[in-house]
């Protein structure tokens, strides 16, 4: 290998670290600690993991976590009004409902319903406007937390040719949005599209589904796929021993974007409680 690691999860506890530290400042300051109310509903198991990730960095900072795990058979209306009960709760700061929902709940309905300075994961349509207007309120965690990545490499990322491969709400469109750059499913000839970029980013969820002989010499390859292996072992979207021989930086899987994800939500959380709630 000779790509340098990008390692996401030293980032990130550096990330988590600096934000404890400011917890620990706003107490002595005689302010309160910032709040994260997480809701999820049904037994996903994956997403289980997910949020049982997220109330643990919140202790792990000094962040109040409130946990509200609900019954698959949970309705939209009463989805809704535990919505607005945590948009008037002035010890929440960020509302976070994981996805996906069970099929009969109407998750959009349900996002735009979270007041936007408290919508940490940064989906409402608001958020996704500022950002596309260049002055973002909250901004989507996984390519926040990528571009933290981007950046932690050194380099200057001024004019370099950019591929995000993948378009969803999550991921793909909100990067777009940052780097200003997408291919979807329907992009023709998609290797040669990744053969010119300088920074690739990969959010789609198909195993190996960007090659190493793809990856241009010297770029920098960004990995959000998490694929589950018939062996439970987690691997990205591209193809890591055959790119790491071309690439000057790669995010590992697991241990790249999705701690950083995670840190941005706290990052998020207490940007929420420091510049719009106070
Ligand atoms: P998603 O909603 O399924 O979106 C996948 C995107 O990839 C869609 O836009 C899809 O197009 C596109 N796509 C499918 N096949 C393609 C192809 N052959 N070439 C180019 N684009 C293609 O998934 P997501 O939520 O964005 O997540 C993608 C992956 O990232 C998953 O493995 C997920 O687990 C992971 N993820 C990781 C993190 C993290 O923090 N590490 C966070 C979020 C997601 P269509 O819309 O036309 O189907």
């Amino acid at each position: 290998m000779t790509a340098q690691l990008i390692d996401g999860k030293a980032i990130a506890a550096s990330l988590r670290q600096q934000i404890a530290q400011r917890v620990t400042e706003r107490h002595q300051q005689g302010l309160r600690a910032p709040g994260l109310a997480v809701i999820l509903v049904g037994s996903d198991p994956a997403s289980q993991v997910y949020v049982a990730h997220k109330r643990k960095d919140c202790e792990e900072v000094g962040f109040v976590s409130r946990a509200h795990d609900l019954p698959a058979s949970t309705t939209q209306e009463e989805l809704l009004a535990l919505i607005d009960q945590l948009n008037a709760d002035t010890q929440i700061d960020g509302i976070l409902v994981q996805l996906p929902l069970p099929a009969h709940l109407d998750a959009s309905q349900l996002l735009e319903r979270i007041r936007p300075d408290k919508d940490v994961d940064g989906f409402h349509p608001f958020n996704i406007g500022r950002l596309a207007q260049r002055m973002p309120l909250l901004r989507p965690c996984t390519p926040k937390g990528i571009m933290t990545l981007l950046h932690s490499t050194g380099a200057d990322l001024h004019g370099l040719h950019a591929v995000i491969v993948g378009a969803s709400n999550i991921v793909g469109r909100p990067m777009a949005l940052e780097l200003l750059l997408v291919t979807h499913r329907f992009t023709k000839d998609l290797a040669s599209h990744v053969a010119q970029a300088d920074i690739v980013v990969v959010a789609v969820g198909k195993p190996g589904l960007v090659k190493g002989e793809w990856i241009k010499q010297g770029a920098i390859v960004i990995d959000v796929g998490i694929n589950r292996q018939a062996d439970g072992k987690l691997v990205g979207d591209v193809d890591f021993t055959s790119a790491a021989q071309r690439a000057a930086w790669i995010t590992p899987v697991p241990g790249g974007v999705g701690p950083m994800t995670r840190a941005c939500l706290l990052e998020n959380t207490l940007h929420a409680a420091e510049q719009l709630h106070n």
